[in-house]
């Protein structure tokens, strides 16, 4: 066969595997990540790009109401403008993540590029709350093979994905959005009915905009004021991510 006619299609599936590993959120392929709470009952909320001085007091508002605690991956630039926020968020019992320092793609960066990248927001956070996170977010959700062994380097003990992305940043009406998130409800719901399920979702939502501060992130309030009332009468917890709730970085695991 001529080579062009077979060339083409495997360097497809070639990079039709690059794409799944870098980016699919439950993949395994560049190393472990936690995309699952260890029971059904227990919901992890988890906040991208803030801290956002627009919405994330709100939001820690709204959570107070419900008694929910949750899991905020964080930008370092951001935790530079507002450390007092960062502070604040610690102080309300939520937990604190890395987020990167400028919120790259990280499939493009090399060892260094990411050591810098990781690196700084981890020291930004421990100026701040006196301690480094040992939790780690990738902006857009994408690793590559390098990103596992660095984040392990600078004290990161876990990366965190998700089983439920809504796209809470597109301009779509609340309505739109409230409709994305029903799989969490109808999970739980499958789960009150006896069909066996081993874990619980992590839903990862947005307090802010990678772009810039002060981001709208309105619409994902109101669609979390309208299913925590829910989810809770649901039997659902809410929970904060654990290093202990997956495979670890930590030395001779897997990266
Ligand atoms: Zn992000």
């Amino acid at each position: 066969m001529n080579p062009l006619f077979t060339a083409v299609p495997l360097g497809l599936v070639a990079a039709g595997g690059v794409v799944y590993a870098a980016a699919y959120p439950r993949s395994q392929l560049f190393g472990p990540t936690i995309c699952r709470t260890p029971s059904p009952r227990d919901l992890a909320l988890t906040f991208d790009d803030g801290p956002n001085p627009a919405i994330t007091p709100q939001l820690l508002d709204l959570l107070a109401r419900y008694d929910a605690r949750a899991t905020f991956f964080v930008i370092g630039r951001f935790v530079r403008e507002c450390p007092g926020l960062l502070r604040e968020l610690e102080a309300r019992g939520h937990v604190i993540g890395n987020h990167s320092e400028t919120h790259p793609n990280l499939f493009w960066l090399g060892r260094a590029s990411l050591r810098e990248e990781l690196g700084r927001c981890q020291d930004r956070i421990a100026s701040v709350l006196g301690a480094p996170p040992v939790l780690m977010r990738p902006p857009f959700g994408v690793r590559n093979p390098f990103v596992n062994g660095v984040a392990r380097e600078v004290g990161i003990r876990s990366v965190v994905m998700w089983t439920l992305i809504p796209r809470d940043w597109l301009e779509r009406p609340v309505e739109w959005l409230i409709r994305r998130m029903q799989p969490i409800a109808g999970r739980a719901t499958q789960a009150q009915t006896g069909t066996p399920r081993a874990t619980g979702d992590v839903i990862c939502l947005h307090d802010g905009d990678h772009r810039h501060l002060n981001g709208d992130r309105s619409r994902t309030l109101k669609a979390l004021e309208y299913w925590l009332p829910r989810w809770r009468d649901l039997g659902l917890q809410f929970v904060t991510i654990s290093a202990g709730d997956g495979p670890s970085l930590a030395a001779g695991g897997a990266a």
